[in-house]
């Protein structure tokens, strides 16, 4: 089990994470999320030892992890960390660079575990080539497969599939988070992206004014954000009379005290985002229809009580 108790961290005077507490079981998957500027990032780094905490605990297992005062090499082998601008070796393949920690020792099982790796980035096809001829997907991919490469007990991802185009995306996502799941290699990714929760994470972890403002599962989440930040990070959402709906959770009906007036229509497939004016405030719902502009809706809540 990861244990993080407490913690604090600031670079300079202001804090950027207050007195964080959270765990983290082994095989978990545990997304961060936040704006930009929460402490995502700054949460990975502590969390590997890159700093020094100004106060309380980090302990995987019963090893404590610890900044660089307490330590000449920073991090610890049984923890891998993909950074939001990794690094990679340019001038040497693909699947050199996948391997290039593994035991030349053991010939036949480095080239096995790395066809393997090849496989679950999607990679494969250009396993010979230098990694400085990739895309900035393609060599995501590959840090991905790098950090995979010893089977570490953890890995921490900062928004790993941000350079990824949207054809890859998702059959990536699900090809990585099975492999870990297999193999139970517990998972803490940093991201602003609901499309690598939804499906995949096991608890979610919102980061804002320097603190957790919610734990829980997504799936708990999402049925009852408490506040606007945590349904925002799920889609469009209006507050009306204080309480918190989704675009989808608005309809139009005939007649309701809820009159509104239609500004603007955004096409998004297989809906329209409708923009409407109630009583001031803008509202979005969800409709089949593209509604003119002008027009007089009658809307009301559909909210499932939970
Ligand atoms: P996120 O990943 O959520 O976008 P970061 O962890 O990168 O957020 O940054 C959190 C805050 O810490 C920001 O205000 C950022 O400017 C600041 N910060 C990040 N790295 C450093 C650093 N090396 N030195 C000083 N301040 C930093
Ligand atoms: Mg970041």
């Amino acid at each position: 089990m990861l244990k993080v108790n407490n913690l604090s961290f600031n670079y300079n005077k202001s804090p950027i994470l207050k007195a964080l507490s959270f765990n983290v079981k082994p095989g978990e998957y545990l997304a961060i999320i936040g704006e930009s500027g929460s402490g995502k990032s700054t949460l990975l780094k502590v969390l590997r030892g890159e700093y020094d905490l100004n106060n309380g605990t980090v302990f995987w297992k019963k090893e404590q992890i610890l900044g660089p005062k307490h330590n000449l090499v920073i991090g610890y082998d049984f923890m891998k960390y993909v950074a939001q601008e990794f690094e990679l070796e340019p001038f040497i393949s693909v699947a050199e660079n996948i391997g290039q920690h593994l035991s030349n020792f053991y010939k036949e099982e480095k080239k096995e575990r790395i066809a393997e790796l090849l496989q679950v980035v999607e990679l494969t096809a250009v396993a010979t080539t230098k990694v400085k001829l990739l895309s900035g997907g393609q060599k995501q991919r590959v840090a991905l497969a790098r950090a995979l490469a010893k089977a570490p007990e953890i890995l921490l991802l900062d928004e790993p599939f941000s350079h990824i185009d949207n054809f890859k995306k998702q059959s990536l996502r699900r090809s990585i988070f099975k492999y870990l799941k297999d193999k139970n290699i517990t998972c803490i990714v940093a991201t602003h992206d609901k499309e690598d929760v939804l499906g995949f994470a096991d608890n979610m972890l919102v980061l804002n004014n320097n603190k957790i403002e919610a734990y829980n599962t997504p799936k708990q989440l999402y049925k009852d954000p408490k506040t606007a930040l945590v349904a925002s990070f799920f889609g469009e959402f209006n507050i009306i009379n204080n309480d918190i709906f989704y675009a989808h959770q608005l309809k139009i009906v005939d007649s309701s005290n809820l009159k509104a007036i239609v500004k603007n229509n955004y096409f998004k497939g297989h809906y329209y985002l409708i923009e409407a004016n109630l009583n001031g405030e803008n509202v979005f719902l969800k409709n089949s229809k593209n509604l003119e502009k002008g027009a007089i809706i009658y809307l009301q809540k559909i909210k499932k009580p939970h």
